[in-house]
């Protein structure tokens, strides 16, 4: 097995050159090759001999783990990673870890802007102009962004920190997490409250869970119509969590005022969705994470975690840690 040895398998053009990554991890004595793998068997073949595998967006099913021997070690640089088999990782003796704080502060800069849009009526408003319009009675009535009410569901690192960033707006805050204490929603500026109340009290309501089997289509028929139909759904987390068709039943029938989306069900969003017609929404292409500065910040994220994982033999970021007791030698 080569050791130290690090391979970034799916690099994306635009966001290289990787020189950057490969001397700072040839300090620390490991050696980064840079593949542009962009098929499972390109993956597999690029990766092979890697202790670390490194990946930006390429899906890990159980076949692909299957085929990298010598692999320890999937490293994700991203927040999310529900494109990997946790449970075949698990089973196979390999570490998964992600990426969880290169792009926390961008994403909220995003939900933000999303949810003082959407509340401010500015794409309908914005569209009407296009049109050659002078909108007068088109967007009213609404209140004052103070008067509202905004709810969370995932009130993690993103959640609170968009919280944090819209707290000069004084909006009642109510936030539902089953995995948080009272306490740590109330220190974080929120209420915490069920799921039910929030659908229901909530004027507009902005989604950070996780991809899991228990998020997936969290927001769907039932979720949808405890909204209030003068209620926005902001969703920068993942597609799948809200079911796409009721979104767009709910928004066709006027069952809500409308859906901010940074993520959808198939990306990229396919041409002819309704989404993309509907006057009330605002969309825009997976691209919350994006800055200059996140994309610098995930560079040295990956970095410190590849080497945390030869300097130490673990890395902090490992999400199923379950498996340290039958990780591969
Ligand atoms: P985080 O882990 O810090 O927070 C997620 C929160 O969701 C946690 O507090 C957790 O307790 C809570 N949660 C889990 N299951 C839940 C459930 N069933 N109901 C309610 N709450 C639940 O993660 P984060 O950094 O806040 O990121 C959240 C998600 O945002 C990521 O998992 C990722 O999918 C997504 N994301 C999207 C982009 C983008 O570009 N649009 C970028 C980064 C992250």
């Amino acid at each position: 097995m080569t050791t130290r040895s690090a391979c970034l398998v799916d690099a994306v053009h635009f966001l290289g050159p990787y020189d950057r990554e490969e001397a700072r991890l040839a300090e620390r004595g490991i050696s980064l090759r840079v593949c542009y793998a962009d098929s499972p068997q390109a993956v597999v073949e690029g990766a092979q001999g890697a202790e670390i595998v490194m990946s930006y967006w390429h899906p890990f099913s159980r076949e692909t783990l299957a085929a990298l021997p010598d692999c320890r070690l999937v490293l994700r640089a991203a927040v999310g990673y529900d494109n990997i088999d946790l449970a075949a990782a698990t089973d196979l003796g390999i570490a998964v870890a992600h990426s969880p704080e290169y792009c926390t502060e961008d994403v909220a800069d995003h939900a933000a802007a999303l949810i003082l849009a959407s509340l401010r009526r500015l794409p309908q408003v914005d569209r009407l102009m296009r049109d050659g319009g002078w909108p007068v009675e088109e967007y009213r009535p609404f209140h004052r962004v103070q008067a509202q009410t905004l709810g969370f569901v995932g009130f993690g690192r993103i959640g609170q920190a968009v919280a944090r960033k819209l707290a000069g707006f004084e909006m009642r805050v109510l936030a539902y997490d089953p995995y948080l204490t009272t306490e740590v929603v109330q220190a974080r500026g929120a209420t915490s409250v069920d799921l039910n109340t929030l659908l229901a009290e909530a004027d507009v309501i902005s989604v950070h869970v996780p991809l899991s089997a228990e998020t997936r289509g969290l927001i769907g028929e039932d979720a949808l119509r405890r909204m209030k139909p003068t209620a926005f759904l902001v969703n920068t987390s993942r597609g799948p969590v809200v079911d796409e068709a009721a979104l767009v039943r709910a928004l066709t029938e006027g069952r809500l005022a409308g859906a901010a989306l940074d993520v959808f069900e198939r990306e990229p969003l396919a041409p002819a969705s309704p989404l993309r017609s509907l006057p009330n929404t605002l969309l825009s292409s997976h691209m919350a994470a994006y800055s200059l500065d996140a994309r610098d910040d995930i560079r040295h994220e990956m970095c410190d975690t590849a080497s945390e994982w030869f300097e130490t033999g673990w890395a902090r970021k490992v999400v199923n840690p379950q498996v340290r007791e039958r990780l591969r030698r």
